[in-house]
Protein backbone atom coordinates (compact mmCIF):
# COMPACT_ATOMS: atom_id res chain seq x y z
CA UNK A 1 0.00 0.00 0.00
CA UNK A 2 2.57 2.02 0.53
CA UNK A 3 4.28 1.75 -2.18
CA UNK A 4 1.14 1.79 -4.53
CA UNK A 5 1.24 5.56 -2.74
CA UNK A 6 4.49 6.44 -3.69
CA UNK A 7 3.77 5.50 -7.08
CA UNK A 8 0.80 7.34 -7.69
CA UNK A 9 2.35 10.41 -6.10
CA UNK A 10 5.66 9.88 -8.77
CA UNK A 11 2.93 9.22 -11.92
CA UNK A 12 0.63 12.35 -10.66
CA UNK A 13 4.08 14.05 -10.55
CA UNK A 14 4.98 13.69 -14.39
CA UNK A 15 1.52 13.67 -16.22
CA UNK A 16 -1.79 15.68 -16.39
CA UNK A 17 -4.20 14.09 -14.17
CA UNK A 18 -8.26 13.65 -15.14
CA UNK A 19 -11.12 12.72 -13.47
CA UNK A 20 -13.21 9.65 -14.80
CA UNK A 21 -16.50 9.78 -13.83
CA UNK A 22 -19.39 6.49 -13.90
CA UNK A 23 -16.97 3.64 -14.17
CA UNK A 24 -18.83 0.72 -13.84
CA UNK A 25 -17.57 -0.41 -9.98
CA UNK A 26 -16.65 -3.89 -11.25
CA UNK A 27 -14.52 -2.80 -13.93
CA UNK A 28 -10.78 -3.54 -12.47
CA UNK A 29 -7.90 -1.28 -12.93
CA UNK A 30 -5.33 -3.27 -14.65
CA UNK A 31 -8.36 -3.44 -17.90
CA UNK A 32 -9.79 -0.15 -17.71
CA UNK A 33 -6.76 1.34 -19.87
CA UNK A 34 -7.33 -0.96 -22.24
CA UNK A 35 -11.04 -1.02 -22.52
CA UNK A 36 -10.75 2.36 -22.65
CA UNK A 37 -8.52 2.43 -25.74
CA UNK A 38 -10.66 -0.57 -27.39
CA UNK A 39 -14.34 1.03 -27.00
CA UNK A 40 -12.95 3.90 -28.81
CA UNK A 41 -11.10 3.26 -31.82
CA UNK A 42 -11.51 7.34 -33.06
CA UNK A 43 -9.13 8.05 -30.39
CA UNK A 44 -6.39 6.15 -31.40
CA UNK A 45 -4.62 5.54 -28.14
CA UNK A 46 -2.62 2.83 -26.82
CA UNK A 47 -3.40 0.77 -23.45
CA UNK A 48 -1.18 2.64 -21.31
CA UNK A 49 -2.34 6.21 -22.39
CA UNK A 50 -4.71 6.26 -19.84
CA UNK A 51 -3.74 5.28 -16.48
CA UNK A 52 -5.75 4.65 -13.60
CA UNK A 53 -4.09 5.73 -10.51
CA UNK A 54 -7.00 5.67 -7.43
CA UNK A 55 -10.56 5.00 -7.19
CA UNK A 56 -12.56 8.02 -5.37
CA UNK A 57 -16.28 9.09 -5.37
CA UNK A 58 -19.28 6.68 -3.95
CA UNK A 59 -18.88 4.27 -1.86
CA UNK A 60 -22.29 2.36 -2.73
CA UNK A 61 -24.07 2.36 -6.19
CA UNK A 62 -22.81 0.52 -9.72
CA UNK A 63 -20.22 3.52 -10.27
CA UNK A 64 -17.25 4.85 -9.15
CA UNK A 65 -15.00 7.56 -10.32
CA UNK A 66 -10.79 6.87 -11.24
CA UNK A 67 -8.40 9.32 -10.73
CA UNK A 68 -6.39 8.26 -14.05
CA UNK A 69 -2.95 9.97 -15.42
CA UNK A 70 -2.43 10.35 -19.55
CA UNK A 71 0.12 11.05 -21.18
CA UNK A 72 1.31 14.24 -21.86
CA UNK A 73 1.17 14.25 -25.48
CA UNK A 74 -2.34 12.48 -25.89
CA UNK A 75 -3.91 14.61 -23.36
CA UNK A 76 -4.77 17.14 -25.37
CA UNK A 77 -6.93 14.45 -27.62
CA UNK A 78 -8.44 12.68 -24.73
CA UNK A 79 -9.84 15.88 -23.10
CA UNK A 80 -11.02 17.51 -26.38
CA UNK A 81 -13.01 13.76 -27.34
CA UNK A 82 -13.98 13.67 -23.74
CA UNK A 83 -15.46 17.28 -24.62
CA UNK A 84 -17.52 16.25 -27.37
CA UNK A 85 -18.88 12.42 -26.41
CA UNK A 86 -19.81 10.28 -23.62
CA UNK A 87 -18.02 7.88 -24.97
CA UNK A 88 -17.72 4.90 -22.94
CA UNK A 89 -19.38 1.69 -22.41
CA UNK A 90 -18.94 -1.20 -20.49
CA UNK A 91 -20.93 -4.26 -20.65
CA UNK A 92 -22.49 -4.23 -16.95
CA UNK A 93 -22.94 -0.78 -16.39
CA UNK A 94 -23.08 2.59 -18.19
CA UNK A 95 -19.91 4.43 -18.11
CA UNK A 96 -20.27 7.95 -19.53
CA UNK A 97 -18.81 11.31 -18.83
CA UNK A 98 -21.49 13.51 -16.34
CA UNK A 99 -22.05 16.81 -17.25
CA UNK A 100 -20.63 17.98 -14.39
CA UNK A 101 -17.39 16.84 -15.22
CA UNK A 102 -17.97 18.20 -18.97
CA UNK A 103 -18.49 21.75 -17.38
CA UNK A 104 -15.07 21.61 -15.55
CA UNK A 105 -13.62 20.17 -18.91
CA UNK A 106 -15.26 23.38 -20.84
CA UNK A 107 -13.96 25.71 -18.11
CA UNK A 108 -10.56 24.40 -17.24
CA UNK A 109 -9.09 22.95 -20.65
CA UNK A 110 -11.47 24.14 -23.97
CA UNK A 111 -11.70 27.73 -23.26
CA UNK A 112 -8.52 28.47 -21.77
CA UNK A 113 -6.99 26.39 -24.66
CA UNK A 114 -9.14 28.24 -27.41
CA UNK A 115 -8.73 32.06 -25.83
CA UNK A 116 -4.82 30.92 -25.42
CA UNK A 117 -3.67 33.33 -28.39
CA UNK A 118 -6.87 35.31 -28.39
CA UNK A 119 -5.05 38.66 -28.84
CA UNK A 120 -3.06 37.02 -32.39
CA UNK A 121 -6.46 35.88 -33.61
CA UNK A 122 -8.62 39.08 -32.06
CA UNK A 123 -5.99 41.29 -34.36
CA UNK A 124 -7.48 39.87 -37.99
CA UNK A 125 -6.51 36.37 -38.13
CA UNK A 126 -10.06 35.35 -36.97
CA UNK A 127 -11.42 34.72 -40.34
CA UNK A 128 -14.96 33.69 -41.24
CA UNK A 129 -13.29 30.02 -42.12
CA UNK A 130 -11.09 29.94 -38.33
CA UNK A 131 -14.92 30.87 -36.87
CA UNK A 132 -16.91 28.08 -38.53
CA UNK A 133 -13.92 25.75 -37.28
CA UNK A 134 -13.78 27.02 -33.35
CA UNK A 135 -17.07 26.64 -33.96
CA UNK A 136 -17.79 23.49 -34.78
CA UNK A 137 -15.14 22.30 -31.93
CA UNK A 138 -17.30 24.40 -29.37
CA UNK A 139 -20.54 22.87 -30.52
CA UNK A 140 -18.90 19.20 -29.40
CA UNK A 141 -18.27 20.71 -26.26
CA UNK A 142 -21.54 21.79 -25.53
CA UNK A 143 -23.43 19.14 -26.12
CA UNK A 144 -21.63 17.49 -23.73
CA UNK A 145 -21.99 20.17 -21.26
CA UNK A 146 -25.60 20.27 -21.81
CA UNK A 147 -26.50 16.34 -22.36
CA UNK A 148 -28.47 17.51 -25.43
CA UNK A 149 -29.43 15.41 -28.59
CA UNK A 150 -26.93 16.03 -31.72
CA UNK A 151 -29.66 17.40 -33.65
CA UNK A 152 -29.84 20.71 -31.53
CA UNK A 153 -28.41 23.77 -33.17
CA UNK A 154 -25.36 25.20 -31.94
CA UNK A 155 -27.50 28.40 -31.46
CA UNK A 156 -29.68 26.88 -28.94
CA UNK A 157 -26.98 25.27 -27.45
CA UNK A 158 -25.05 28.24 -26.43
CA UNK A 159 -27.87 30.01 -25.18
CA UNK A 160 -28.99 26.75 -22.97
CA UNK A 161 -25.38 25.95 -21.60
CA UNK A 162 -24.77 29.91 -20.77
CA UNK A 163 -21.90 29.67 -23.02
CA UNK A 164 -20.84 32.80 -25.37
CA UNK A 165 -20.42 32.13 -28.78
CA UNK A 166 -16.67 31.42 -29.51
CA UNK A 167 -15.71 34.46 -31.78
CA UNK A 168 -17.45 36.37 -28.63
CA UNK A 169 -15.86 34.99 -26.18
CA UNK A 170 -12.68 35.17 -27.88
CA UNK A 171 -13.37 38.83 -28.25
CA UNK A 172 -14.06 39.05 -24.71
CA UNK A 173 -11.02 37.36 -23.43
CA UNK A 174 -8.88 39.87 -25.08
CA UNK A 175 -11.01 42.58 -23.33
CA UNK A 176 -10.04 40.76 -20.03
CA UNK A 177 -6.13 40.44 -21.18
CA UNK A 178 -5.97 44.11 -22.19
CA UNK A 179 -7.28 45.46 -18.97
CA UNK A 180 -5.49 43.50 -16.70
CA UNK A 181 -2.16 45.33 -18.73
CA UNK A 182 -3.87 48.61 -18.14
CA UNK A 183 -4.54 48.91 -22.19
CA UNK A 184 -8.30 49.49 -21.39
CA UNK A 185 -10.09 51.25 -18.57
CA UNK A 186 -12.80 49.71 -16.44
CA UNK A 187 -15.32 52.06 -18.40
CA UNK A 188 -14.24 50.69 -21.36
CA UNK A 189 -14.28 46.88 -20.36
CA UNK A 190 -17.95 47.44 -19.31
CA UNK A 191 -19.07 48.64 -22.18
CA UNK A 192 -17.42 45.99 -24.46
CA UNK A 193 -19.13 43.57 -22.02
CA UNK A 194 -22.59 45.37 -22.70
CA UNK A 195 -21.74 45.30 -26.68
CA UNK A 196 -21.03 41.70 -26.49
CA UNK A 197 -24.18 41.20 -25.23
CA UNK A 198 -25.93 43.14 -27.87
CA UNK A 199 -24.20 41.42 -30.34
CA UNK A 200 -25.57 37.47 -29.04
CA UNK A 201 -28.91 39.42 -28.44
CA UNK A 202 -29.24 40.46 -31.80
CA UNK A 203 -28.16 37.27 -33.44
CA UNK A 204 -30.68 34.84 -31.31
CA UNK A 205 -32.99 37.03 -31.93
CA UNK A 206 -32.78 36.67 -35.65
CA UNK A 207 -31.58 33.44 -35.53
CA UNK A 208 -33.79 30.85 -37.66
CA UNK A 209 -32.85 28.06 -35.81
CA UNK A 210 -33.49 26.78 -31.89
CA UNK A 211 -36.86 29.22 -32.00
CA UNK A 212 -38.54 26.45 -29.26
CA UNK A 213 -35.32 27.37 -26.79
CA UNK A 214 -35.87 31.50 -27.84
CA UNK A 215 -39.05 31.47 -26.09
CA UNK A 216 -37.92 29.67 -23.24
CA UNK A 217 -34.67 31.74 -22.92
CA UNK A 218 -35.18 35.07 -24.58
CA UNK A 219 -33.11 36.86 -23.45
CA UNK A 220 -29.07 35.69 -23.33
CA UNK A 221 -27.86 38.33 -20.34
CA UNK A 222 -30.74 37.11 -18.45
CA UNK A 223 -29.80 33.68 -19.50
CA UNK A 224 -25.97 34.44 -17.62
CA UNK A 225 -27.64 36.31 -14.35
CA UNK A 226 -29.61 33.02 -13.44
CA UNK A 227 -27.28 29.76 -13.13
CA UNK A 228 -28.88 26.98 -14.66
CA UNK A 229 -27.91 23.20 -13.76
CA UNK A 230 -28.85 21.67 -16.89
CA UNK A 231 -29.46 17.70 -17.18
CA UNK A 232 -30.19 15.63 -20.03
CA UNK A 233 -33.63 15.87 -18.90
CA UNK A 234 -34.16 19.36 -18.72
CA UNK A 235 -32.30 19.78 -21.54
CA UNK A 236 -34.83 18.08 -23.83
CA UNK A 237 -37.76 20.91 -22.71
CA UNK A 238 -35.39 23.90 -23.03
CA UNK A 239 -34.35 22.55 -27.10
CA UNK A 240 -37.25 20.96 -27.54
CA UNK A 241 -35.16 17.91 -28.86
CA UNK A 242 -35.60 14.75 -27.34
CA UNK A 243 -37.24 11.78 -27.20
CA UNK A 244 -40.92 13.04 -28.28
CA UNK A 245 -42.69 10.99 -30.95
CA UNK A 246 -42.79 14.75 -33.11
CA UNK A 247 -39.71 14.92 -33.49
CA UNK A 248 -38.22 11.41 -33.72
CA UNK A 249 -40.84 11.23 -36.82
CA UNK A 250 -39.12 14.54 -38.14
CA UNK A 251 -36.23 12.05 -38.04
CA UNK A 252 -37.81 9.47 -39.53
CA UNK A 253 -36.53 7.67 -36.04
CA UNK A 254 -40.54 6.83 -35.63
CA UNK A 255 -43.26 5.95 -37.69
CA UNK A 256 -46.02 8.19 -36.01
CA UNK A 257 -45.91 11.73 -34.00
CA UNK A 258 -48.60 10.58 -32.45
CA UNK A 259 -48.53 11.09 -28.57
CA UNK A 260 -49.68 8.15 -26.89
CA UNK A 261 -52.81 9.25 -25.55
CA UNK A 262 -54.44 10.21 -28.79
CA UNK A 263 -55.28 13.12 -28.63
CA UNK A 264 -52.11 15.11 -31.15
CA UNK A 265 -48.56 15.00 -31.90
CA UNK A 266 -46.22 14.75 -29.02
CA UNK A 267 -44.50 17.82 -29.34
CA UNK A 268 -42.40 20.08 -26.85
CA UNK A 269 -45.54 21.75 -25.97
CA UNK A 270 -47.91 19.31 -26.06
CA UNK A 271 -45.94 17.72 -23.67
CA UNK A 272 -45.66 20.90 -21.28
CA UNK A 273 -48.85 22.29 -21.71
CA UNK A 274 -51.24 20.08 -22.43
CA UNK A 275 -50.86 16.04 -22.73
CA UNK A 276 -53.45 14.65 -20.66
CA UNK A 277 -51.39 11.84 -19.25
CA UNK A 278 -49.49 14.04 -17.66
CA UNK A 279 -52.05 16.18 -15.77
CA UNK A 280 -51.01 14.85 -11.85
CA UNK A 281 -47.23 15.86 -12.58
CA UNK A 282 -48.50 18.99 -14.57
CA UNK A 283 -50.94 19.86 -11.62
CA UNK A 284 -47.45 19.82 -9.05
CA UNK A 285 -45.37 21.94 -11.87
CA UNK A 286 -48.39 24.61 -11.68
CA UNK A 287 -48.52 24.40 -8.01
CA UNK A 288 -44.75 24.81 -7.80
CA UNK A 289 -44.78 28.13 -9.58
CA UNK A 290 -47.97 29.09 -8.13
CA UNK A 291 -49.53 33.00 -7.98
CA UNK A 292 -51.07 34.27 -10.86
CA UNK A 293 -49.51 32.19 -13.45
CA UNK A 294 -52.27 32.32 -16.55
CA UNK A 295 -52.50 28.22 -17.81
CA UNK A 296 -50.86 27.96 -20.11
CA UNK A 297 -48.79 30.33 -18.99
CA UNK A 298 -45.69 31.81 -21.00
CA UNK A 299 -42.91 30.05 -21.39
CA UNK A 300 -40.50 32.47 -20.16
CA UNK A 301 -41.74 31.81 -16.81
CA UNK A 302 -39.78 28.75 -16.17
CA UNK A 303 -36.55 30.69 -15.64
CA UNK A 304 -37.99 34.11 -14.30
CA UNK A 305 -36.91 32.39 -10.63
CA UNK A 306 -34.29 29.65 -9.97
CA UNK A 307 -37.57 27.94 -7.88
CA UNK A 308 -39.52 28.10 -11.27
CA UNK A 309 -36.44 26.66 -13.15
CA UNK A 310 -35.86 23.62 -10.21
CA UNK A 311 -40.01 22.96 -10.53
CA UNK A 312 -39.16 23.02 -14.19
CA UNK A 313 -36.43 19.92 -13.54
CA UNK A 314 -38.54 18.31 -11.52
CA UNK A 315 -41.43 18.04 -14.15
CA UNK A 316 -39.40 17.48 -17.10
CA UNK A 317 -37.64 14.18 -15.17
CA UNK A 318 -41.29 12.83 -13.91
CA UNK A 319 -42.95 13.36 -17.63
CA UNK A 320 -40.03 11.69 -19.05
CA UNK A 321 -39.70 8.61 -16.21
CA UNK A 322 -43.51 8.55 -16.94
CA UNK A 323 -43.01 7.98 -20.66
CA UNK A 324 -40.07 5.45 -20.13
CA UNK A 325 -42.20 3.50 -18.00
CA UNK A 326 -44.90 3.69 -20.24
CA UNK A 327 -42.71 2.54 -22.90
CA UNK A 328 -41.68 -0.46 -21.11
CA UNK A 329 -45.05 -1.43 -20.47
CA UNK A 330 -46.22 -1.26 -23.96
ZN1 LIG B 1 -50.30 13.32 -25.12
Amino acid sequence: MEDEGKAVREESARRPMILMYDVGRDIEKDRLGKLLAEQNPDLGIGEETVIPLFMKGPKTGDSVWWVCAVAPDAYQKVTTFWGGHSCLKSTSANWGIRQATSAVIYKAVFLPRITYASEVWASGVLTAKAVKLLGSKQRRALLSLTGAYRTTSTDALQVVAGQLPLDLEIRWSVVRKKRKVGLVSEEEKVDQWSRILEIWQTRWDTSEKGRWTHSMIPKVKRRLEVPLEVDHCVTQFLTGNGDFNAKLNSFALRGSGACRCGTENETVDHVLFRCPELTLVRDQLIRDIGGGVARPCSTEVFLNTRSNYRALCRFAKSAIEAKQLADRLE
